[in-house]
């Protein structure tokens, strides 16, 4: 979305008015607090007098009061550090995540037990911790570290610039208070940023709480996001108000079908009283009696391709089914019953490539599918087990939706992004695609086609090249140049795409550096990579695409 209007959304549209309500609204990039300037002694004590004491985890009566201010004073033999982020907008605390760095000797610090398990360092604000991140629904949080000389950064996902308070000496005795302003940068306006694959505590081989795993997407500025459990579905709904996150992010009941020897399914969104392990079984005796009765039981259902061509279990369907992408011959018929295939699976990450497939090879392998004429729209999630080194929300999806408010968008309105194709993933840049005008999943008429294209990406996220492809070749290599403004690249290409057939046609990224230490501790380093899902150009104009089989060029 473009900028947080929720119920409040008087007030906010009240300051944007003032600030100019034009589309893109990058303001001052935020990280020009210097280390020193960020840095307020403590001098006042620091009292939460408003939060009740009984507020309890999953309690529906916990949400934080919003107009009273839980970090108001501070103690002066506090040993706690202090941490107060805003939006640089509207000047109210938000969802975001606090990176810790020990620097010249200092360890980095490690909360909580492993990675699926963070602890609850602030109650009232209802910050916890895990790893050497802090994660804040409402941008505020005191706890103690241990001491030593840190580096802190803050963050929001990939719309927002990055917040670098700076490195700072923590004595032990007398905590630093660290102020600062976040800024969205990049403007997604009309569409929200969306998480189709994560797994909680409801699934038999993962532990992260359910309010764990909703403020872990939160804080990277997932709005919706599908619960994937292994055939069960938690309620997410408690969870969300006692983080007061109702404004910020949208659940969806969802499910994973577990069907190994077929492979594993996302199914969502599902109706309240569908119950994943009594009605989405998959005892059925082939791929199509279980997606059947999936889309029998919960009418609507988007059912999702997981992970496609991960080997190290019988549980990637690309793989099962012997496709190959250079004959585009398979030992078993493909199905095209999906309305969406997991091109990038983040867990990838962590695991050996002969068992979970590089993102470019299955992206590839998808390609090689819409060469014969499948349309099933590319989509890519973190299939997040944990909480730090399976980072949920990287990657994520962009879909155009009718209301892009997290607080007022539904289900209804996901899943006909969907259907139509109009989505893009991304791990950082944010890429817009038309061609003849027209938006992804669209038939453009030919024979002429004009592709318009336009990146934007925070100045932290690396970016270096935009290709054009068509039909599996690609046709233009375009060099971003253009220079940070204000914390935000952004940069606009045009050209004319010389084709001799139908084709589909979409962008994506390349960043030859990967994201950095706040994003997460995958394994390998997370790359920075966005794919638009294509445009169909009906060159002959006789009004319907046809693929060009899997050899065809453009
Ligand atoms: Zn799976
Ligand atoms: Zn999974």
């Amino acid at each position: 979305m473009r900028r947080a209007r929720g119920r409040a959304g008087l007030g906010g549209c009240l300051v944007a008015g003032l600030l100019g309500c034009g589309p893109a609204t990058p303001r001052d990039a935020g990280t020009d607090l210097g280390a020193l300037d960020a840095i307020v002694a403590p001098d006042l004590p620091w009292v939460h007098p408003d939060v009740p004491d009984d507020a309890g985890m999953g309690s529906s009566d916990g949400a934080i009061p919003r107009d009273r201010p839980s970090v108001d004073r501070e103690l002066p033999d506090d040993p706690r550090v202090n941490v107060l982020v805003t939006d640089g907008l509207r000047g109210e605390g938000l969802p975001c995540k606090l990176t810790i760095e020990g620097v010249e000797g200092t360890r980095d610090p490690h909360f909580g037990e492993g990675d699926q398990r963070g602890v609850m360092v602030d109650r009232d604000n209802r910050a916890i911790a895990t790893g050497r991140w802090v994660l804040m629904p409402r941008g505020r949080a005191s706890f103690m570290l241990p001491p030593g000389r840190y580096r802190f950064r803050v963050t929001r996902g990939t719309e927002y610039d990055q917040l670098d308070l700076g490195v700072v000496n923590h004595d032990g005795r007398r905590g630093p208070t660290l102020r600062g302003e976040l800024h969205r940068v990049v403007n997604t306006e009309g569409e929200v940023s969306a998480e189709f694959h994560v797994h909680s505590e409801p699934s038999f081989d993962c532990d992260v709480p359910l309010e764990q795993r909703v403020l872990s997407l939160a804080v990277e500025g997932v709005e919706v996001f599908a619960s994937t459990d292994h055939d069960i579905a938690g309620d997410f709904r408690p969870a969300i108000r006692f983080l007061g996150l109702e404004r910020h992010i949208h659940w969806m009941k969802g499910d994973e079908i577990t069907a190994d020897g077929f492979g594993h399914f996302g199914a969502y969104p599902l109706p309240e009283a569908v119950d994943p392990a009594r009605d989405l079984t998959h005892d059925e005796p082939n791929l199509m009696a279980i997606l059947d009765r999936a889309r029998r039981v919960a009418p609507g259902v988007i059912l999702q391709l997981n992970h496609p061509m991960w080997n190290e279990y019988p549980i990637g369907y690309w793989s099962l089914a012997g496709f190959d992408p250079t004959t585009g011959m398979s030992r078993m018929a493909l199905s095209s019953l999906f309305d969406t295939v997991e091109v990038w699976n983040g867990h990838n990450l962590n695991e050996p490539l002969e068992f979970n497939a590089d993102v470019d090879q299955v992206i590839d392998t998808w390609m090689a599918t819409l060469q014969l004429g499948f349309r099933a729209a590319a989509v890519g999630n973190s299939d997040s087990h944990r909480l730090t080194h399976n980072p949920p929300g990287w990657p994520h999806n962009y879909l155009r939706v009718a209301n892009d408010d997290p607080g007022e968008v539904t289900d209804a309105m996901v899943t006909m992004a969907l259907r139509a194709r109009d989505v893009s993933l991304t791990s950082g840049p944010y890429l817009q695609l038309r061609v003849n005008n027209r938006r992804p999943g669209e038939l453009a008429p030919g024979p002429e086609a004009r592709v318009s294209v336009e990146v934007q990406a925070p100045a932290w996220i690396p970016l270096d090249t935009v290709e054009i492809i068509a039909n599996r070749r690609v046709m233009a290599n375009l060099t971003v140049t253009a220079t940070p403004e204000r914390g935000l690249v952004r940069q606009r290409f045009e050209l004319p795409l010389p084709l001799r057939r139908d084709a589909w046609v979409l962008a994506r990224t390349r960043a030859r550096a990967p994201l950095d230490r706040t994003v997460g501790a995958p394994a390998r380093p997370m790359p920075s990579l966005a794919l638009t899902n294509p445009v169909y150009v009906d060159f002959d104009n006789n009004g319907r695409y046809e693929p060009p089989g899997i050899q065809g060029g453009p």
